[in-house]
């Protein structure tokens, strides 16, 4: 047997990994529904977000799990879902009042084009604004990085990306970087970190598909999982409650202190959005103690991520589909998110289930 058995959870594409996802929900007796984003993958497919129920019809608890809201980060998110499926929740019957809820793919044009963003050039966790939100702004900074992060041209065959940041950073600091670039803009459609011009497809549809699932929760766990922040890896958990605050500490207790972090810049390895899915569901549901905790797992330096996002984002706007270099980049992109390294993808996935298992424990 092999030594790093879950990284045969990893799908190659999207279509292998939602009908994998689909058939390990049913065998497992889950009831699944499958919504359309009305958009087509590379081969002409259909592009769908499916769902998987476990557990009470009509939960009073729910851990949700959920993939994919970044594309190219569904390789990840899918591959725990898959090993949840089918290893670790084979004959578990979650007891009377509980569901557990799987949301695959939430962003599956991303990931079935290997891209970070959706078919409008957003980053979904910019894009879940409140309704008293406005789709305007960018982050001190952003409009100066502007030529830097998101150039017009084709990829060239080599570029000095990484030293010409490296001034960036020595002038303005990592954090204020980061706040600039990754904070989330709605002024740069064809730039980085874009959160779109209104809600998505993927927002309207959790808006309309959500509130009969666990809309008459009382108490809500929402793990999404995501890749390419931090060392490479391990986890945090990032919860939209203050450093100190009675939310983080109860968080804390229940998936490890030392891997519990606040949305706060400055303070460790996160940074300032909006936007995000974490506040889009807390006022979504009032009536829920609703926490959604944003599984990170470390790939690569942060530069390098900036750099693979770059010249993807640079190749899809500007090269050709099947132009070796743009190729090229979207390569360097699904091995940044989801590294090929069975070790990598192995240990994380093994993390992944802990995380998972544990918002079980604190529900069961
Ligand atoms: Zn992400």
């Amino acid at each position: 047997m092999s030594a790093t058995p879950l990284a045969a959870c990893f799908s190659p594409d999207y279509t292998s990994a939602r009908a994998r996802f689909r058939a390990s929900a049913l065998a497992l007796g889950c009831t699944t529904e499958a919504w359309s984003i009305d958009q087509k993958g590379p081969d002409g497919e259909e592009l769908t977000i499916d769902m998987a129920m476990l557990g009470d019809p009509q939960p009073k608890r729910a851990v949700v799990v959920s993939s994919g809201l970044h594309g190219v980060e569904g390789f990840f998110g899918s591959a725990v879902q898959v090993a949840l499926l089918e290893e670790t929740l084979g004959g578990f019957s979650p007891p009377p009042g509980l569901a557990i809820v799987f949301l695959h793919a939430l962003n599956p044009f991303g990931f079935a084009w290997v891209r970070r963003v959706n078919e409008d050039n957003a980053d979904l966790n910019r894009n879940m604004l409140r309704p008293d939100e406005q789709y305007v702004g960018a982050p001190d900074g952003y409009a100066e990085l502007d030529a830097l992060l998101n150039p017009t041209t084709p990829p060239p065959a080599f570029e000095a990306f990484l030293p010409r940041a490296g001034v960036q950073i020595l002038r303005h600091g990592m954090p204020a970087l980061k706040n600039a670039v990754a904070g989330g803009q709605y002024e740069f459609p064809k730039g980085l970190f874009f959160g779109g011009h209104g809600p998505s497809r993927t927002a309207q549809i959790l808006d309309a598909k959500l509130p009969p699932l666990i809309g008459a929760c009382e108490r809500v766990l929402h793990v999404d999982f995501h890749t390419g922040l931090g060392k490479s890896g391990t986890y945090k958990v990032f919860v939209d409650h203050g450093w100190g605050s009675e939310g983080a500490q109860g968080l804390a207790r229940t998936f490890g202190e030392e891997y519990v972090q606040p949305w706060e810049p400055e303070q460790g390895e996160s940074y300032e959005i909006r936007g995000g899915l974490g506040t889009w569901c807390k006022a979504r549901f009032p009536e829920v103690d609703y926490d959604v905790l944003c599984a990170e797992f470390g790939t690569k330096h942060v530069l390098k991520v900036i750099r693979a996002l770059r010249d993807e984002n640079r190749a899809w706007h500007h090269g050709r589909r099947d132009d070796a270099r743009s190729i090229k980049a979207t390569t360097a992109l699904k091995e940044t998110f989801a590294p090929r390294d069975p070790n990598w993808r192995h240990g994380c996935v093994e993390q992944g289930l802990r995380i998972v298992e544990q918002a079980i424990d604190a529900l069961a």
